[in-house]
């Protein structure tokens, strides 16, 4: 995702406006995709990116420019990630306190604080000229939430399907059975387009969540293929499966791996000894 540049704020269809989070990065691709949802001068605001001063000037010049408004009516966030949420006290600070909207998860939702307003699956926040409904999508983060556009038919999927780049499942509060589940509960709703948290819309929605769920499938037969073989640590197996990757990547690499043999502990499939994982029966 490095190299690839969007503009600071953009209109991607008549109720949703993009604002770059101006937080660019290895992770972040571009930048996080803060999002104006609604027709009226006092729209959504859904994720607030990471905290980054000159971000906040940006999403008044898109209330400005694109709804001739200087208020917000709420937030509404996908996950508790720093560059999700980190711009929550710049918001409380510009428009005042205000609902933020999200699914809590203990231990991570400090910049929120006492706002919070609890979400969970099938919540609904409604504003003119857009519904959104929750969808409950762990896997990446534990609290994750997607967000169904009904108007549109379409999904911000936050940190569970990209514009660019593949989603990290970190070892903390990741689960790559949860993923999967929740990307075939994505593709089960049809959408029409994709609002990721990084990188361009996604018209071919169905398309790229096939292709997501068709990545993980094949690196999981390529593990099970090394543990066949007999490697039985995460070093070896990523020398074999990434050995076209530069050697800096291994690192991710190794996360990746994990995320797979977790999931597949969880299934009965593999055994873990230490640091030697082998194949059940
Ligand atoms: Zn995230």
């Amino acid at each position: 995702m490095i190299g690839l540049s969007m503009p600071d704020v953009d209109a991607w269809s008549d109720r949703v406006v993009t604002v770059l989070g101006q937080n660019p990065g290895a992770f972040t691709g571009p930048g996080t995709n803060t999002y104006l949802v609604g027709t009226s001068a006092r729209p959504v605001l859904l994720d607030t990116g990471q905290g980054v001063a000159a971000w906040l000037p940006l999403v008044e010049r898109a209330l400005d420019e694109h709804r001739g408004g200087r208020e917000l009516q709420e937030v509404v966030v996908t996950h508790a990630h720093v560059d999700h949420v980190g711009g929550v006290p710049q918001v409380r600070e510009r428009f005042g306190r205000m609902r933020v909207v999200k699914r809590p998860w203990p231990g991570h939702d400090a910049p929120v604080g006492d706002d919070l307003v609890v979400a969970d699956e099938g919540t609904v926040v409604e504003t003119e000229g857009a519904t959104l409904r929750a969808i409950h999508t762990p896997g990446h983060a534990e609290d994750h939430l997607c967000w169904w556009l009904e108007e549109e038919r379409a999904v911000f999927t936050g940190d569970v399907v990209l514009g660019a780049g593949t989603t990290v499942i970190p070892e903390h509060g990741g689960d790559l059975l949860d993923y999967m589940n929740s990307l075939r509960r994505l593709l089960e709703l049809e959408p029409s387009v994709l609002y990721p948290a990084h990188g361009p819309a996604v018209r071919d929605a169905g398309k790229k969540i096939r292709e997501y769920i068709a990545h993980r499938e094949l690196r999981e037969r390529q593990i099970l293929d090394r543990l066949a073989a007999g490697e039985s640590r995460v070093p070896e197996i990523v020398a074999v499966l990434y050995a076209d990757v530069p050697a800096f990547l291994h690192g991710a690499a190794g996360t990746s791996v994990r995320s797979h043999l977790r999931k597949l502990e969880r299934e009965g499939r593999v055994r873990r000894d230490g640091d030697d994982w082998s194949l059940v029966g």
